[in-house]
């Protein structure tokens, strides 16, 4: 019997992020004041005074984000990740968490004092160590950090020996997935099935200075040039968010450019059999547009609605009618805290991308919204039919098997 994976989740602590990392999570009308809120609520004392009158005065949204910051500041990994593991007690002991690291040596060109990735992913490595058979961490990869024969190396090792068991890339902090710095990652990690997991939300975080530090050509170098198709309709996006200031002189808005689904294609269209997970399915706004205001899409700079291109890229057919990309998932980790979206989620388990869908949590992003254990309470009792047991279990295990590690055989 397979089992039950959370495929998305986060350990790294706010010693591996930014100072300005938790600016970007601040509720907005928090803004102006983000540097001293963040001071002041790292003190421990501090958390404790403001629960105590939030919680007087029933003020449930501060309440949630002085819960996100009391993970997010934890002093180790281990705490995050057996915070998170708790919550799944009621599911059995033997469930799997893949946690995702992320390289944030490279979201702006302020000074940061955090800890950087190499730190976090030798602390990533020695929790594992203590849980081998539980805790299967994903490697943080920008092609500003390593490229080419250089990145694929230093991945491999890491991979190879099992300490890491895919690949994760969150372009909005300043880079495209089309890299050529990339492309020998993504040939290795076809030919070996190592899984890639992607961030694909409008939202999230993002590189924090200005637009032209990260895009400083309107034709980006590609790693397939002969899928002209594809980059020309990109180049022609690059070009209106060239042209509006609100997606140039706002980074938020504007690396939407780096996150859009369409990136992929000239990747796909070179290594059709890559596994590739984009995470939140496109999220709940994406998947609710009648609910949510989706600017971008009103200024006429993106129409694209990102839920449905996830889907496209995950149904083109060939020629004979087979599917193009059979590798391609989605997971709804994030979208999955919007109650609103089961009714389309048990829609798409009757489809034939059911197969296709990974269950996956997001904690401790997801502490904003709910508790870990009422996101998987919400998750078990929303979805019919045996869909959570299939997402959860059966399709985290087809996409986490690679060449180099096999989910049916436990770890000693
Ligand atoms: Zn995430």
């Amino acid at each position: 019997m397979p089992r039950i994976t959370n495929i998305h989740s986060h350990i790294f602590t706010g010693r591996c992020a930014p100072d300005y990392f938790f600016r970007m999570a601040l509720p907005s009308w928090a803004d102006r004041w983000a540097d001293e809120i963040k001071a002041f609520l790292e003190k421990r004392w501090m958390r404790r005074l403001i629960k105590f009158f939030a919680s007087r005065r029933g003020n449930s949204q501060l309440l949630r984000y002085l819960q996100f910051i009391e993970v997010g500041t934890q002093s180790t990994q281990e705490e995050v990740f057996t915070s998170m593991q708790r919550a799944y007690a009621a599911l059995g002991a033997d469930t799997r968490f893949v946690a995702l690291t992320l390289n944030m040596d490279h979201m702006d060109t302020q000074p940061s004092g955090h800890a950087r990735i190499d730190d976090q992913l030798a602390e990533a490595e020695r929790v594992r160590s203590h849980f081998p058979d539980a805790l299967f961490p994903f490697l943080g990869v920008d092609p500003r950090h390593k490229q080419g024969a250089d990145l694929l190396g230093w991945a491999r090792e890491k991979i190879d020996r099992r300490a890491f068991f895919g690949i994760k890339l969150y372009p909005s902090i300043g880079f495209f997935p089309f890299d050529p710095a990339l492309d020998q990652l993504y040939d290795w990690a076809e030919q070996e099935q190592v899984p890639v997991m992607t961030h694909c939300t409008r939202s999230g975080t993002y590189y924090t200075g200005s637009m032209s530090n990260v895009l400083p050509n309107m034709r980006p170098p590609t790693l397939n040039p002969a899928a002209a198709k594809q980059m020309d309709s990109i180049y022609k996006r690059i070009g209106r968010f060239r042209e509006s200031d609100f997606t140039w002189k706002d980074s938020k808005y504007g690396c939407n450019i780096f996150l859009h689904p369409e990136n992929y294609e000239p990747v796909l269209h070179k290594y059709p059999d890559l596994k590739l997970c984009f995470a939140h399915f496109g999220g709940d706004d994406e998947m609710l547009p009648a609910k949510f205001k989706q600017p971008l899409r009103e200024k006429g700079i993106d129409a694209t609605n990102w839920h449905d291109e996830i889907k496209r890229i995950m149904g083109l057919l060939d020629d004979s009618g087979r599917p193009m990309y059979e590798n391609v998932y989605a997971d709804i980790s994030y979208t999955l805290s919007n109650k609103d979206v089961y009714p389309l989620l048990n829609t798409l388990m009757r489809t034939p991308l059911a197969g296709r869908i990974l269950f996956g949590t997001d904690f401790f992003m997801t502490v904003r919204e709910k508790s870990e254990a009422e996101l998987l309470q919400q998750c078990t009792t929303n979805l019919e039919n045996g869909h959570f047991q299939r997402m959860a279990a059966a399709n985290t295990t087809d996409y986490l098997r690679s060449r180099i590690y096999d989910p049916e055989v436990p770890f000693a």
